[in-house]
């Protein structure tokens, strides 16, 4: 970090605004111009706020030189990490690091036989885990906002029949109580900046599977994930949905190009949702094939038995013959770049 002071600052004055600097770890480099004072700082200046040097008087410049996240970040972890989440009966399921993950399974769980059918039929086409929200959040109050607890219990079930892990949604702390069975945490977009729920899931020692918010920006994803890391749970998967832009021929506009800009800043797993970055079935394969070929380690993908009669994002679900046709090509690509599905 650099911080130019302002232009006839004393030099005792600045010597002890670095002295407080100094406090919080990091050494400081000055250089004397002829009209203005610049110190660099060196060390981790992570914790070192930005806006609270600039209202002090003596600031006139901070240029930020490193990323304001450091667990997150590729600089202090080279190697993309691997992750490896642990299913039912022993079984371990990894998503990074050479490994595609495929998420699979409706918006919301509807009922016993729509939530185990279709789990079966991820399964069969070769998803690695099971979605589907008990807990959904909806834009209108109107909207089905899922079956909550019974969900959960459903989910469960279809999680005993096929031996897939389970991907849900948590909405509020509170519903904690009912995830133990769970084996992916999803937060929604919407709650990407929920920092309550963000700092109590880095106390909690499941991974996460985080979503970028329609108008959170790639620096933005990558400081709600430090969050949790901060608290100690670095298993962590970051999502690319869709942002919200000015076109509205799709749901959402797909970032294809925040997979390799969160690859080369960092080296947690980046995954894809085409479902709804397009809001569109008829265009969730190309997306789907899209992603991998830039370089995403998973996909999480909206398959629905009877789209039509889908109580949430039925435009946008995919059939498990569709879903299984687009497996056949991925395990493809997959191949190509010698990475395993
Ligand atoms: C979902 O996955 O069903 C969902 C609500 O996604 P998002 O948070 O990305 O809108
Ligand atoms: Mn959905």
């Amino acid at each position: 970090m650099i911080i130019a002071m302002k232009p006839g600052a004393g030099m005792d004055e600045i010597r002890r605004f670095a002295e407080t600097l100094e406090k919080r770890g990091v050494k400081i480099h000055f250089s004397e111009g002829a009209s203005q004072t610049v110190l660099g700082l060196v060390g981790d200046t992570s914790t070192i706020d930005e806006e609270g040097l600039l209202a002090r008087h003596l600031v006139d410049k901070v240029i930020r030189v490193q990323e304001p996240y450091k667990r997150a970040n590729r600089l202090f972890h080279p190697q993309d990490t691997r992750l490896a989440v642990p299913g039912p009966g022993g079984t371990v399921r990894y998503i990074g690091g050479g490994h595609l993950g495929i998420i699979a399974g409706p918006c919301s769980v509807e009922n016993r036989d729509q939530i185990v059918d279709i789990a079966k039929a991820v399964k069969e086409a070769g998803a690695g885990f099971l979605r589907g929200g008990a807990f959904k959040p909806r834009t209108s109050p109107y909207s089905f906002q899922g079956l909550g607890c019974e969900g959960m219990d459903l989910l469960l079930e279809a999680k005993k029949e096929t031996g897939l892990p389970i991907v849900t949604e948590l909405m509020a702390i509170h519903q904690l109580e009912v995830f133990d069975g769970v084996d992916v945490i999803q937060i929604g977009a919407r709650n990407m900046q929920n920092f309550t729920l963000l700092k109590e899931l880095g106390r909690c020692r499941k991974p996460v599977l985080l979503k970028r918010g329609p108008a959170a920006t790639v620096t933005e994803l990558l400081m709600a994930a430090e969050y949790i890391m901060a608290g100690g749970n670095s298993q962590i998967i970051l999502c690319e949905r869709g942002i919200r832009t000015f076109d509205s021929h799709t749901r959402n506009t797909l970032d294809l190009s925040a997979i390799p800009a969160l690859k080369k800043q960092s080296h947690l797993p980046v995954i894809v949702d085409p479902s709804h970055a397009t809001g569109l079935a008829w265009m969730v394969p190309a997306m789907a094939k899209a992603a991998v070929a830039a370089g995403a380690d998973g996909l999480i993908v909206e398959v629905h038995n009877n789209p039509e009669a889908a109580l949430c994002d039925g435009e946008q679900s995919i059939t498990p013959a569709a879903f299984g046709s687009l497996m056949d090509v991925l395990r493809k690509y997959a191949a190509l770049e010698g990475k395993a599905v």
